[in-house]
């Protein structure tokens, strides 16, 4: 008997999505697409999942009508909010021709050419962290599982070598600049969380936390961010290398946002001591210009996360255990071959151009630092160690800012929302993007001596 095409003849379909993401890969975004209500959308969009279906036209003309237009557009050059985001061409693009392979990218055995790739594009990272070459890892779908599979295996191998579950409990200890994830992940593992004092950057440093992990003997792994994503602030790395030395603690680096400085020479010397880390993860999605959602996930001794982290399951009993299995490394089994459009735009454009990029970004950071510096009623609140910068406009009220900052977004003119820093409402600008025109932003910033 032969089978009934039940989805009927998907050609059309598959030629109207091809021409949309083409066009949509070539157009600059819109700045001034936003949120809205969910009572507009459902109003706007009318029911679309129905018995019959609506058809490919009505369901296109809801996405490039009502959805896609409710998204914010995280690429423009003025979206300088949260962290931002900045995808190659390339890369995008590449996203698009990965989603159509469907790759399963859990095990080699189904994975294997795209694992290659992917481990390529590792490769390299492994080598900015001058980490040694059987240092390896995958990519998860963000900072939050990456910081938290890292996290595991550090446990997993502090109670292998310490032969039980300390009294008290587990801890991981870091500062309160580290991210929410961090937080988060320590809740979804049920340890504790020891904060050390920052010092005067806002830096956790390594007297700081020797003096906090003196009587914790329940600690198992450090933290330290390579970026913190309020301030973009790098711990003292190698500091706290020699503490995780001397009390054999795991020492992971966070650098979900700023482990992309890595690659520019310009700020290379502030990561010193990151070769010395046990694991790390950088977010391709946030500063090396991949679409979401991607992070790089690496340990020194991969076999560490092996241990932590295979499934046994008598179905899984053909898999080759010796093969590069991603599956093997992180809280996941069935995974996207989510970094390749980073290796094809790394293979595409060469590593020289991912350090150009870099350090352009930083280059308009520093020119916008210097124009707030000399502007007579903006002030720079701390030095930038990467592509953050925080500062204020005393008088203005919490009120003053966010009035400024929402309508300026309401415009479409630039994405600059308050933060806060050392308990007082303050503005911030994060770059990743190397087009954004640091002319246009010192422009807009004068707009707050009204
Ligand atoms: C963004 C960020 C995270 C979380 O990453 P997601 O990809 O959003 O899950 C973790 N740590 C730092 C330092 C970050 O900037």
């Amino acid at each position: 008997m032969k089978a009934t095409h039940i989805w009927g003849d998907e050609r059309r379909v598959t030629e109207a999505a091809v021409k949309i993401a083409s066009a949509r890969i070539s157009s600059p975004s819109d700045p001034k697409a936003t949120a809205r209500p969910i009572s507009a959308l459902r109003a706007d969009a009318g029911t679309t999942i129905t018995p019959a279906g609506i058809g490919v036209d009505q369901a296109f003309s809801v996405f490039q009508d009502v959805i896609a237009p409710a998204t914010r557009a995280q690429d423009d050059p003025l979206n300088l909010a949260y962290i931002p985001a900045a995808p190659t061409r390339a890369a995008l693009a590449f996203d698009a021709v990965v989603s159509s392979f469907n790759i399963f990218g859990g095990t080699w055995e189904a994975g294997a050419g795209a694992i290659f790739a992917e481990n390529e594009a590792l490769a390299w990272l492994v080598s900015l962290l001058g980490w040694p070459e059987e240092a390896g890892g995958c990519f998860v779908s963000g900072g939050t599982s990456g910081n938290l599979s890292a996290l595991v295996t550090a446990r997993h191998t502090a109670l292998a070598r310490r032969g039980g579950r300390p009294e008290g409990g587990w801890k991981i200890a870091c500062t309160s600049g580290a991210h929410s994830s961090i937080l988060a992940d320590a809740r979804v593992m049920d340890v504790g969380v020891v904060e050390v004092p920052e010092g005067e950057r806002g830096q956790l440093t390594g007297a700081a936390l020797r003096a906090a992990t003196a009587d914790e003997p329940g600690v198992f792994a450090v933290v330290a961010s390579a970026g913190t994503t309020n301030a973009g602030i790098i711990d003292d790395l190698a500091e706290i290398a020699d503490v995780c030395e001397e009390h054999g603690l795991w020492l992971h680096v966070d650098g979900a946002y700023g482990g992309a400085g890595l690659a520019a020479p310009s700020a290379r010397a502030r990561f010193d001591g990151i070769e010395r880390a046990d694991s790390f993860i950088v977010d391709p999605h946030k500063w090396l210009f991949a679409p979401y959602d991607c992070c790089a996930l690496l340990y020194r001794d991969p076999d560490l996360a092996r241990a932590a982290h295979s499934q046994h399951a008598s179905y899984l009993d053909r898999i080759d255990r010796e093969a590069w299995n991603p599956t093997d490394l992180a809280v996941h089994l069935s995974r996207r071959v989510r970094g390749l459009p980073f290796w094809f735009s790394l293979a595409v454009h060469g590593t020289d151009r991912y350090v150009a990029a870099g350090e352009q970004t930083l280059t308009t950071t520093r020119a916008v630092a210097d124009a707030i510096k000399e502007s007579a009623n903006l002030r720079l609140l701390l030095e930038p160690d990467l592509s953050v910068l925080l500062f204020d406009r005393p008088g203005w009220t919490r009120d003053d800012y966010y009035a400024w900052s929402d309508e300026l977004s309401r415009a479409g003119r630039i994405l600059c929302v308050p933060t806060s820093w050392r308990g007082e409402t303050v503005l911030r600008l994060a770059f990743v993007n190397p087009a954004t025109d640091p002319a246009a932003v010192i422009d807009i910033l004068t707009t707050t001596t009204a």
